[in-house]
């Protein structure tokens, strides 16, 4: 008589897998700050080296730096791109959220708002803290 058939539903993920998508996100983040940090120097030294300091501004030639001046310009080019990866770091930690919710029951997607209750009478969670179970596929 105890047999138990679990269809394909939403159920809420457990507090493991809450802290997984958490580090995830946390290594998201960190790769593209430090993308950020490598890339604004390397763009601005080719910038420089090849295309010349004006060439951004519609300049149809740019005045190309040398070896020297890209190289004095380093330091302060790194304080820079350290800043701006830090903070890109900081803002996708903090923003980067998924504000989409669902109706476990009905499967109703909404964009995040103040109405909590579905019209079919279940209630709205945020979509990145469920999950998807196939059928039969036993609870853990
Ligand atoms: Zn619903």
């Amino acid at each position: 008589m105890n047999l138990i058939k679990y269809e394909n539903m939403w159920i809420p993920k457990s507090d493991e897998e809450l802290k997984v998508d958490i580090k995830q996100k946390e290594k998201t983040a960190r790769y593209c700050g430090l993308l950020i940090f490598f890339l604004i120097p390397v763009f601005e030294l080719v910038q420089n080296k090849f295309f010349g300091t004006q060439a951004y501004r519609g300049a149809s030639f740019g005045l190309t730096l040398t070896w020297v001046q890209i190289f004095n310009m380093m330091p302060g080019m790194l304080f820079i791109s350290c800043i701006s990866g830090i903070l890109f770091y900081l803002a996708l930690r903090k923003y980067n959220i998924n504000t989409t919710q669902l109706c476990p029951k009905c499967g109703k997607l909404k964009r995040f708002n103040k109405v909590e209750n579905c019209e079919c009478g279940g209630k709205f969670r945020l979509l990145n803290e469920l999950k998807w179970i196939d059928n039969n596929e036993p609870e853990q």
